[in-house]
Parts: C-alpha cells; structure tokens; sequence
C-alpha cells in the first residue's frame, strides 16, 4: 500500500488544511480532533509519511519512533490528563481496516478528561 499524499492529515501538515494545534517539534503534530469523542480528545501524528504504526515501526528512524512516543507523554502532561497530573487517559491507534483507521497517516488517539469506558465495544 502506498502513502496517500491527499489525505487529510497530510493536508493539515503541509498546512492546507487548518488544525488547533496543541504540540509542535521536528517530528511529531498534535491537534484536537474535529469531531472529539471524549471531553479532551487530541491526535498525535508523525510529521513523516506513514500509513500505519506497523508501517512507522518499520520504516522510521529510531529519532521519529523516540520522539512520538515521547511526546504523547509530553502532550497528555501539557493537557493535565496524565497520572503526573491528571486522572489518566487512553492513547489508541488503529491500524487497518478491521480496526476502523480511516486516515491513512499513522495517529494516536488521545482521549482524557472523563472516564473514558469500555476498551472495546
Ligand atoms: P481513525 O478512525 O482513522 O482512527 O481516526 C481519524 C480521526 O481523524 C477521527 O477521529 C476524525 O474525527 C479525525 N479527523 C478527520 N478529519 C479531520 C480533520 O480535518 N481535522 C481534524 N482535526 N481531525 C480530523
């Protein structure tokens, strides 16, 4: 499967698209979800072309896999939703189909604020 350089995300990178951002550093984006799930519900994507996480666990330099990982720590403490500061949150990745991913551009879902429920329906 090739990267599709028209998806929404890559729109939003390549700024044709707007986003609230939350976060920003070489590597990695975060904005608030348009159409949140949760109280807080913000996605973190890497700045490279990525499909996946298998995708991006494959291909990324160990740099870009540092520097995501990192910054979903980063951004769930800027949000005050981690167990440092807040009350917790869910970070979630779905990867293909049978997961439901519809942006072909590797995101975690961060969602806090408010219990967050069931794992999976
Ligand atoms: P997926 O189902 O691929 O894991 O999640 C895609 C997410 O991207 C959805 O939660 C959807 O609301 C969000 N989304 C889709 N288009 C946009 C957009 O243009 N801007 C923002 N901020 N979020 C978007």
């Amino acid at each position: 499967m090739q990267y599709d350089n028209n998806n929404v995300f890559a729109k939003i990178l390549r700024g044709e698209i707007p986003c609230k951002k939350v976060y920003e550093d070489n590597h990695v984006l975060s904005f608030y979800d348009v159409n949140p799930q949760k109280k807080i519900h913000v996605l973190v994507i890497p700045k490279g072309k990525y499909i996946n996480l298998d995708d991006f666990n494959e291909n990324a330099s160990d740099e870009e896999i540092v520097a995501l990982s990192k910054a979903i720590s980063h951004i769930a403490k800027k949000l005050s939703i981690s167990i440092k500061n807040g009350e917790g949150y869910r970070a979630l990745a779905n990867i293909g189909v049978n997961a439901g991913q519809e942006v072909p551009h590797l995101h975690f879902h961060l969602f806090g604020g408010e219990k967050i429920g069931k794992m999976v329906e």
